[in-house]
C-alpha cells in the first residue's frame, strides 16, 4: 500500500489565474496570502473574492487502496469480496464551512468548606458562585447537497486539518462528479446558529442563565470525496460509498441511483475565484517585500500605505517611542464624542478612551485578543501620535498587519460584547453597538520581556509572545 500523504501539508496547489507577469502557473502558499511566481520572480498578492470561494479536499487513495480496503470491511463482515468487475466512480460533496467566534458564559455553583481551627464550632460550609466568560474560534461544516445514503452531514473538523485546494474549473472535469448545491448559505449559516444555540440551551447554570453566542461567521465551500464502489456478480450488482481520504465504508449497500439526485431546487451558484495581483508599491511600482503585512513602508520611494483597502486610511506611530522596538499595530475607531462616554464607562477607566483598538494581527485566540483590545483601548488616550511615514518608521521593526478592516470591524463587535456581558450578563447581543467616525492604524512600541510582550511607553499593557509572529 502506498504511504499515506501528510494531512498537515497544504502548499503546492495552483490555481486558475496564472501569473499576471508572465503567465506561468502559480503554487499557493499554505496561507493563502503571498505567493511568489517561480518563473519571473514577481512577488504576487492573493486576492479574495467578495463571493465566497470554493475548496475541495485534495487527498485521494488510489484505486487499488480503495478496494483493499473495502474488501477488508467486507470480510470483517462476513460477505462477499469484490468481483473483478469493478466501478469506482468520485464524488465531490459540498459542505458549507462556517468559522466563527463563539462567545460562552457559564455559571458554577462550588461549595466549600471553612475549617475553624481551635473551637468546638463546626466548620463553616459556603457556596462560591463563579462566572466564567470566554471567547474561542469554532469552526463546523454543514451539507449543502441534497443527502445521500451514508454520507454524513457534517464533517467535522476535517475541514480544518485535511489539505485543501481552491476549486478550479480545469479539476472537476471529466474525473469527479460534483454534487449540486441546494442548500443556500444564509440557511447553513442559521443551522449552525440553531446548533450553537441548542449546545447553549443544554448546558444549565448552577445560577442564573448560561450563554453562548456566536459572532462573526465567515463562510466558504469545501468539497469532500468521496467514492460510489459498484460490484458485479453473479449474484447481482452491490453498491457502497466509501469515504475518499480514509477508505472507511460508510454504509451497507445504498439504494438509489447516485446519479439521480440532481434535484429541482438546485442553487445556482457562481464562486468566488481568488484572483492575484502584483504585490508593488502603488506609487512607484518596485516589489514589496515577502512579509505578509497588508501594511507597507516603501524602501524605495518612502510611500507607506495599506494594501487590499478600498478607503484611504491614516497610519501613525505613538509620539517618542523608543527606537529598536517593535511597533505592534492597531486599528483604531473613533467613536466620537457621543460614544466617548459610553466607553469610558463601559471600560471604566480613568481618561476616557478615544478609541477603540483592536489588535491589527489575525489571532484564534480570541480571549488573550479580547484582554489585549480591552487593555490597549483603556491605555490608548494616553498617547500622542506622529504620522507613520519612511522617516518616522526607522529604526524599528514592523510587526506585520494581518487583520484585514472588515474582519477588524466585526471583531469590535466581539469584543464590545465580551466586555459588555462581563458587567451585566443579561446584556443583549446588537450588532455594531458602535458607530466610528473614523478609523486609523495605531502603531504602538512594545519590548520584548521573557515570554511578554511589554509597552514600550506607559509599561501597562502586555501580552504574550506567541500571540504575534514577529519579524525577524
Ligand atoms: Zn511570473
Ligand atoms: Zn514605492
Amino acid at each position: 500500500m502506498a504511504p499515506s500523504q501528510p494531512a498537515s501539508k497544504r502548499s503546492g496547489f495552483t490555481i486558475d489565474v496564472g501569473c499576471p507577469g508572465c503567465g506561468a502557473d502559480i503554487e499557493l502558499d499554505d496561507d493563502f496570502f503571498l505567493a511568489v511566481c517561480t518563473s519571473c520572480g514577481s512577488v504576487l498578492r492573493i486576492v479574495r473574492p467578495d463571493q465566497p470561494p470554493a475548496f475541495f479536499v485534495t487527498t485521494r487513495l488510489s484505486r487499488r487502496e480503495l478496494r483493499f480496503k473495502l474488501d477488508r470491511a467486507l470480510k470483517e463482515a462476513g460477505e462477499r469480496l469484490t468481483s473483478s468487475s469493478l466501478q469506482i466512480k468520485h464524488l465531490l460533496y459540498p459542505y458549507w464551512r462556517i468559522k466563527a467566534v463563539v462567545l460562552k458564559l457559564r455559571n458554577t455553583r462550588e461549595q466549600r468548606t471553612a475549617m475553624v481551627v481551635s473551637s468546638e464550632q463546626p466548620d463553616v460550609e459556603y457556596d462560591v458562585d463563579t462566572t466564567s466568560i470566554w471567547l474561542s474560534p469554532h469552526e463546523t461544516t454543514v451539507a449543502a447537497a441534497a443527502p445521500l445514503a451514508g454520507v454524513p452531514a457534517s464533517i467535522g473538523m476535517r475541514s480544518a486539518i485535511l489539505p485543501i485546494a481552491p476549486l478550479t474549473s480545469d479539476r472537476v472535469e471529466g474525473d469527479y462528479d460534483l454534487l449540486p448545491v441546494v442548500v443556500s448559505s444564509e440557511e447553513a449559516e442559521a443551522a449552525a446558529a440553531r446548533s450553537i444555540g441548542v449546545m447553549g440551551m443544554m448546558s444549565h447554570g448552577d445560577f442564573g442563565q448560561n450563554r453562548t453566542e456566536w459572532f462573526h461567521p465567515e463562510v466558504d465551500l469545501v468539497y469532500f470525496p468521496y467514492v460510489v464502489i459498484e460490484t458485479y456478480d453473479s449474484n447481482g450488482v452491490r453498491r457502497f460509498v466509501q469515504d475518499g481520504v480514509s477508505g472507511r465504508l460508510l454504509k451497507e449497500p445504498i439504494a438509489n441511483d447516485v446519479s439521480s439526485t440532481e434535484t429541482p431546487s438546485e442553487i445556482a451558484m457562481t464562486f468566488g475565484s481568488l484572483g492575484l495581483s502584483f504585490h508593488r508599491c502603488d506609487n512607484c511600482g518596485v516589489d514589496l517585500p515577502d512579509n505578509h503585512s497588508y501594511f507597507y513602508s516603501c524602501a524605495n520611494c518612502g510611500r507607506v500605505d495599506i494594501a487590499e483597502q478600498a478607503i484611504a486610511v491614516n497610519a501613525s506611530l505613538a509620539a517618542g517611542s523608543a527606537p529598536g522596538s517593535l511597533l505592534v499595530p492597531f486599528w483604531a475607531f473613533d467613536l466620537g464624542r457621543s460614544q466617548e462616554q459610553e466607553l469610558q464607562r463601559l471600560f471604566t477607566s480613568t481618561t476616557p478612551p478615544r478609541e477603540l483598538l483592536i489588535p491589527a494581527f489575525r489571532v484564534e485566540r480570541f480571549e488573550q485578543v479580547y484582554k489585549l483590545a480591552h487593555r490597549m483601548t483603556v491605555a490608548g488616550g494616553r498617547f500622542d501620535w506622529v504620522d507613520a511615514d519612511a522617516s518616522s518608521l526607522a529604526g524599528y521593526r514592523l510587526a506585520p498587519v494581518t487583520l484585514t478592516l472588515p474582519s477588524a470591524l466585526s471583531l469590535a463587535d466581539v469584543v464590545i460584547f465580551r466586555t459588555r456581558i462581563g458587567r451585566d450578563p443579561n446584556a443583549e447581543v446588537c450588532d455594531r453597538w458602535f458607530r466610528p467616525d473614523d478609523v486609523s492604524l495605531r502603531f504602538i512600541p512594545f519590548k520584548l520581556e521573557h515570554y511578554f510582550y511589554v509597552d514600550a511607553m506607559l509599561s501597562a499593557v502586555t501580552f504574550e509572545k506567541q500571540l504575534i509572529d514577529s519579524p525577524v
